[in-house]
């Protein structure tokens, strides 16, 4: 089966009634790029940056992320690359970089929030990831945005980084776009005006779940709380795909659920752009993808508007699988 799954690796990502929908690859390393390569990735949808910064006892230079930037912008001649900025703090440590001991470290200093406070890290990696852009199809991200003022703090923070390249004669994209995670209900709910400042959006299901429930996802005690079919979330993603078409900047989904095999008549659906996944899922959800119609997905989707729980939600789901299997 494993080796028949290969065969689709280069087929076009397409529903039998002519919807396209890229399936790009989650990386946290350069290694990690060959495994997406070969699975048909169109591109990365979510380079997680930390590891970067893990593994060792300083921050990186700006050489040193401008040099793992560009090898992988280099490799993936042309395909986009979206480089998402440092998002340590909640479960992700420094060994060098002391974190304030916190009641709730998920809600607490952690990702933009940490960037806009130490804007001399922030600044130094987005020199680097500008830099990159001079050689690739890179796009920047910024996770955790929970408010305008961020997006257009962070954006400061990139004005100065071009201005001080420009000044020295160093090349960048002038054009490189600018996007955000929806991961915050917050972000969701003023997801319209969110839309006006940036390029695109990316879901990020696996923190959205987390703080639309109030169900930490790392804790075992309350892992059955924790329900990305829960019914807040699925009206969640269609409140952010709406507003992002509204404004028409494009829109993907870079969390777990991406990956879902059952979540893919709700993208169809939905219309998103883009799905990025872990690698491994990337063949799998492309082989639904060239049985599964965006007509029948909506047909599936309204149902879903009339379940009053996650267990209704998943029951049909989960019919419409064997349907197209
Ligand atoms: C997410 O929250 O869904 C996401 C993709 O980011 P991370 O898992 O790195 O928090
Ligand atoms: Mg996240």
């Amino acid at each position: 089966a494993k080796q028949r799954l290969h065969g689709i690796a280069n087929h076009r990502p397409v529903t039998p009634d002519g919807k396209r929908l890229e399936l790009a690859a989650n990386i946290s390393s350069f290694k990690e790029l060959e495994i997406a390569l070969s699975s048909g990735a169109h591109g990365v949808g979510l380079f997680r940056t930390e590891f970067l910064y893990m593994d060792r006892n300083r921050f990186p230079k700006e050489e040193e992320q401008f040099e793992v930037y560009r090898s992988v912008a280099e490799r993936l001649a042309g395909e986009p690359l979206v480089i998402r900025t440092l998002d340590v703090g909640g479960d992700k440590q420094l060994d060098y970089f002391e974190l304030p001991e916190e009641d709730n470290p998920f809600l607490g200093y952690r990702a933009i929030r940490i960037s806009l406070d130490r804007k001399d890290l922030f600044k130094t990696q987005l020199r680097a990831i500008l830099r990159a852009s001079h050689y690739g199809a890179v796009k920047l991200m910024y996770p955790l945005i929970s408010s305008v003022d961020e997006v257009r703090a962070a954006n400061a923070v990139l004005n100065e980084a071009k201005l001080e390249l420009e000044e020295a004669g160093i090349p960048y994209d002038k054009g490189m776009k600018i996007g955000i995670m929806i991961e915050v209900p917050a972000a969701v709910m003023i997801a319209d005006l969110l839309a006006e400042e940036v390029d695109f959006f990316s879901i990020g299901t696996n923190d959205l779940v987390q703080f639309t429930l109030a169900v930490d996802r790392m804790n075992e005690e309350i892992s059955h709380l924790y329900e990305p079919y829960h019914p807040a979330l699925i009206r969640m993603l269609k409140m952010t795909v709406e507003a992002a078409k509204k404004a028409g900047i494009t829109v993907g989904v870079c969390g777990e659920l991406a990956g879902d095999l059952r979540a893919l008549p709700i993208w169809l659906s939905l219309d998103v752009d883009e799905l990025s996944m872990s690698s491994h899922s990337i063949l799998q959800v492309k082989q639904r993808l060239l049985s599964t119609s965006q007509e029948e997905s909506g047909e599936v989707f309204e149902k879903l508007h009339s379940c009053r729980t996650s267990t209704e939600i998943l029951a049909l789901l989960n019919a419409f699988m064997e349907r197209v299997d």
